[in-house]
């Protein structure tokens, strides 16, 4: 069945009224409450400037005028480099399989167990502001305040991603952002990005396609994306996906409707989540996993830890896992959505790492981010804080005291002092074996089939889709050099002869001669890399 898609005006569920975006928060206060500075004491005039004489000038000794500038330029942190437009809410996680045959996370523990969480949806490209309803995959971070610890699963809105090789993430991300001279996005950088890493075309076909641009964040799946781990009671371990389906149903935006929107609502899926929260009409999502042992892994066709592929459920079919209900809305956006850190490395125990590439990339590089952005006590804020007991000895750092957790004596270990924290060895995890391996800088195209996912993709499309696919698709590749039309020709071709015809149709070119393009070799031995090196 294809997904349903909407060319109406985008209003539905109370979110917007009479076609009018909707606006303005509950008031809840009707009594006064005091003004004062920071430190506490009461102001009595913050409309008019202390000034020697009617016309000035401005003393310096108006204390409370310069309190309200200083604090006012410091009211931004820096935007998270991918991810920075984002919206989030409050929620709850209920068990409704079991599946402790796979892990002993307490979260899964038994059915019916509820855990309280909160998840942060984003655009990818954009900067903080950017329209929301824009073409870009959508992040979809949860985080579950377990008893064993936060648990943070820092997903998409698609399985797959464009890159398997975490050296290759950042200049993926400068090619679909600004061009640093324009400062503009630039169709040619990111194509040129693209047809130089044919790993990247199944997710490429993903966001053109319909779900590229979901109607909101409340009409869209979530994945897990990379591959994880499972440990069970027993110590045994089991390679895992996670997916959430969401039970609103798929529903994309058109590009001409998500053009009239924008142009209307730069917020609009900021205000569909809002306001559908604060009607009480709650989106939830239905939490699935696709479970794979190590010999399965030994076997399957594709690496089970390559962030570029699937694993087709007619192999790994789908076990239901539990319900996500969003259900009540921040209290401040800032304190609670913008602060909010999410790590992939926020694992708990039962639920572990694999050896998937970019997920040891990821491990580091969000901790070091939040660290950046908000500080070495960014586990203080409330929307971050565990609900768990934590006791360590890091101590310190920027903003240190925020709570009372980690701090006081003894601050080394080891150390014998009577109830201070010691390791819980019961909580240990299995060894990994990874067998007689060699350290090396192992090319990560080499040997990949980057094409028969990505063709089975489009071939899952119904034919209004493959039309709109390669009409977007063509739309951007018109504004490209001929030598980068032709390597992402190669890919579409090699992926689906139907669909390199349709992009070179809709280029205006030989479409019989462009089907030559599939001999190309785009293999992994450089060859593309040397391609475009050679001028
Ligand atoms: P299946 O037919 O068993 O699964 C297809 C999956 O694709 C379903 O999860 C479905 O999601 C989703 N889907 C349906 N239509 C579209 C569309 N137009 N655009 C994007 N996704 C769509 O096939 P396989 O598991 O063998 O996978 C085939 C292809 O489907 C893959 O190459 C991959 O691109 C895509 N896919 C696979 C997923 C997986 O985890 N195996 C997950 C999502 C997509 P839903 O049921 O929610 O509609």
């Amino acid at each position: 069945m294809s997904d349903s898609t909407d060319d109406r005006a985008p209003s539905e569920n109370g979110a917007h009224e009479n076609g009018a975006p909707r606006n303005g928060a509950q008031r809840k206060k009707s009594e006064q409450t005091p003004l004062t500075t920071a430190d506490g004491a009461p102001i009595a005039d913050n409309q008019n400037a202390l000034t020697a004489g009617e016309r000035g000038p401005v003393l310096m000794q108006d204390v409370q005028l310069q309190e309200q500038i200083q604090r006012f330029n410091r009211e931004r942190i820096p935007e998270r480099v991918v991810h920075a437009n984002g919206s989030g809410a409050y929620g709850t996680f209920t068990v409704t399989n079991d599946i402790t045959e796979y892990t002993r996370a307490s979260i899964f523990s038994e059915v019916g167990r509820e855990t309280e969480m909160f998840a942060r949806f984003s655009t990818v490209a954009g900067e903080r502001g950017a329209a929301d309803a824009e073409r870009d995959p959508r992040g979809f971070a949860l985080k579950f305040y377990t008893d064993e610890g936060n648990w943070d699963l820092v997903g998409n809105n698609t399985p797959i991603f464009f890159v398997r090789d975490p050296y290759k993430f950042q200049m993926f991300i400068h090619s679909q952002k600004r061009h640093p001279q324009t400062h503009l996005r630039d169709d040619e950088m990111q194509w040129d990005f693209w047809s130089l890493c044919p790993e990247s075309l199944h997710q490429v076909t993903w966001l053109f396609g319909d779900r590229g641009r979901p109607r909101t964040y409340r009409h869209m799946n979530g994945y897990g994306s990379h591959t994880y781990s499972l440990v069970n009671a027993d110590g045994e371990r089991t390679w895992v996906k996670f997916h959430l389906k969401t039970d609103q149903g798929i529903e994309n935006l058109m590009d001409d409707a998500a053009a009239e929107l924008i142009a209307e609502d730069r917020e609009s899926h900021q205000r569909d989540l809002f306001y559908t929260i604060e009607d009480g009409d709650y989106p939830t999502w239905t939490m699935y996993i696709q479970v794979m042992s190590h010999e399965e892994a030994e076997h399957f066709e594709w690496n089970p830890f390559d962030l570029t592929k699937v694993w087709p459920h007619g192999d790994f079919p789908l076990i239901e896992v539990g319900k996500m209900e969003l259900n009540r809305n921040p209290d401040n956006y800032f304190h609670e959505v913008e602060q909010a850190a999410f790590n992939p490395s926020s694992l708990v125990p039962g639920i572990g790492a694999s050896p998937d590439k970019m997920l040891q990339g990821r491990l580091m590089s969000y901790q070091d981010t939040h660290l950046y952005r908000i500080g070495a006590n960014y586990r203080d804020l409330k929307v971050n804080r565990p609900k768990a007991e934590v006791n360590n000895y890091m101590r310190d750092g920027q903003f240190g005291g925020m709570s009372e957790e980690g701090t006081g004596h003894p601050n080394y270990f080891p150390n014998s002092v009577d109830g201070a924290p010691r390791p819980q060895p019961e909580y240990k995890e299995p060894a990994w074996d990874i067998g007689d391996v060699e350290v090396d800088r192992f090319n990560s195209r080499e040997g990949h089939d980057d094409y028969t996912q990505a063709g089975a993709l489009f071939r899952l499309m119904d034919e209004g889709e493959k039309d709109r696919l390669t009409t977007r698709i063509a739309g951007k590749l018109d504004h490209c050099r001929s030598e980068i039309v032709e390597r992402q020709l190669a890919q579409f071709y090699k992926a689906d002869d139907d669909y390199g015809r349709r992009v070179s149709e809709k280029l205006e070119r030989d479409a019989d001669e462009d089907a030559q393009l599939a001999e190309r070799d785009l293999g992994g031995d450089g060859a593309v890399e040397r391609a475009a090196a050679t001028p």
